[in-house]
């Protein structure tokens, strides 16, 4: 596989998802200092029994590892987050969502969480480890999917979304980034750093500026319809090859959301742009998936008229691409990132650290 950094070069990085407060109605409280509670059963992990191998990505404040469990020989991903730069980004209440929404949710398509620690400079989430790689790599190789392609991975993060909404839980980072292969070709959403319970509405700008729904950028407060409005760019951008919004400067981006003028290319399908236009719809109260029936609406599209909505979460749909992984902890779907400085973090003080009491 082409190397990824060349690919994204290529085609052009997209900034990584961001979140910035823009109101005051979605409640900022952390969790309150007080008596630790007992760390949650620790299912026999520890971070010295964890031999680290491979970066396999990296975020805004930290890395995920290749590591393997030095007595089982299992390998996990780890998730090494910087405390400092959590603060200094004022992630905390994310990274919190993140650990929460992750220890609630179970399903085959989405990431799964196994255990989370912390010492005085980093937070630690133990995870899955999904070999195939991220959806964004095989998409730029290949230019655009085909329409069975984009219609397999719509089905997929399409119960994946279903499951997360009906736990109240909004996702808020949908993109092909996030979405990663196993080694059979099924999908498993990881990153819920955005991933919210939702009582009702949220108030923080937040997501990938090709993916905000108009909503987010005009500070309405925002709920599950954004999901499905990044569903819509989603299935454009992988029939397509790029979005449907798109500019060198976010501000340019957010304009032309709010415009909400769609070029299809002419090969799409009929139905498919039927659907498109109809996940893209300003008025969130008119958008599929968002309506009286919610997802069931979108699954009832003609586009998925093939679909067995049931045998999908079964994992029985056959996976269009199976990614080449010669063992469980193959990193070649992976970019190679350097070992720079990270492990340089300086140590929190105590004061800090209350905060991640309970992670
Ligand atoms: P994140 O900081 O969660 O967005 O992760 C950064 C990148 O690390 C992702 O885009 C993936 O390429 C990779 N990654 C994250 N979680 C996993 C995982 N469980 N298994 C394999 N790779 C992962």
């Amino acid at each position: 596989m082409e190397a990824l950094s060349a690919v994204r070069a290529k085609v052009g990085a997209r900034s990584p998802g961001g979140c910035e407060a823009v109101g005051s109605g979605e409640p900022q409280a952390l969790p309150a200092a007080g008596p630790t509670p007992p760390l949650e059963p620790a299912a026999g992990y520890r971070l010295e029994d964890l031999e680290t191998l491979a970066t396999v990505g990296t975020g805004t404040f930290g890395r995920v590892h290749l590591v393997k469990e030095k007595s089982a020989k299992t390998y996990f991903a780890l998730k090494v987050m910087s405390i400092p730069d959590v603060i200094r980004l004022k992630q905390e209440q994310h990274v919190h969502n993140e650990k929460s929404v992750l220890k609630e949710v179970n399903h085959p398509f989405l990431i799964r969480l196994f255990w989370t620690y912390h010492d005085e400079r980093f937070l630690y989430m133990l995870m899955e480890y999904v070999p195939g790689g991220e959806l964004f790599s095989y998409l730029r190789n290949m230019g655009r999917f085909n329409n069975s392609t984009g219609l397999f991975y719509s089905a997929e993060i399409i119960c994946a979304i279903e499951y997360l909404h009906s736990k109240e839980i909004v996702y808020r980072d949908l993109k092909p980034e996030n979405i990663l292969l196993d080694k059979e070709g099924h999908i498993k959403l990881t990153d819920f750093g955005f991933a919210k319970k939702l009582v009702d509405r949220t108030w923080t700008l937040c997501g990938t500026p090709e993916y905000l729904a108009p909503e987010v950028i005009q500070s309405k407060g925002h709920g599950r319809a954004v999901d499905w409005w990044a569903l819509g760019i989603l299935i454009f951008e992988m029939l397509s090859g790029f979005p449907p919004f798109f500019d060198d400067n976010p501000f340019g981006i957010y304009q032309k959301i709010l415009a909400g003028k769609i070029d299809f290319p002419r090969h799409l399908d009929l139905y498919v742009k039927d659907l498109i236009k109809k996940l893209l719809v300003v008025d969130r109260t008119r958008r599929l998936g968002n309506m009286k029936n919610g997802a069931d609406d979108v699954k009832r599209h003609r586009w998925f008229r093939s679909v067995d909505w049931d045998a999908v979460p079964q994992r029985k749909l056959k996976p269009p691409i199976v990614p080449k992984v010669s063992n469980d902890g193959d990193t070649s779907n992976f970019e190679a990132y350097p070992e720079d400085d990270w492990n340089k973090t300086p140590p929190v003080p105590p004061k800090d650290l209350e905060i991640f009491q309970n992670f």
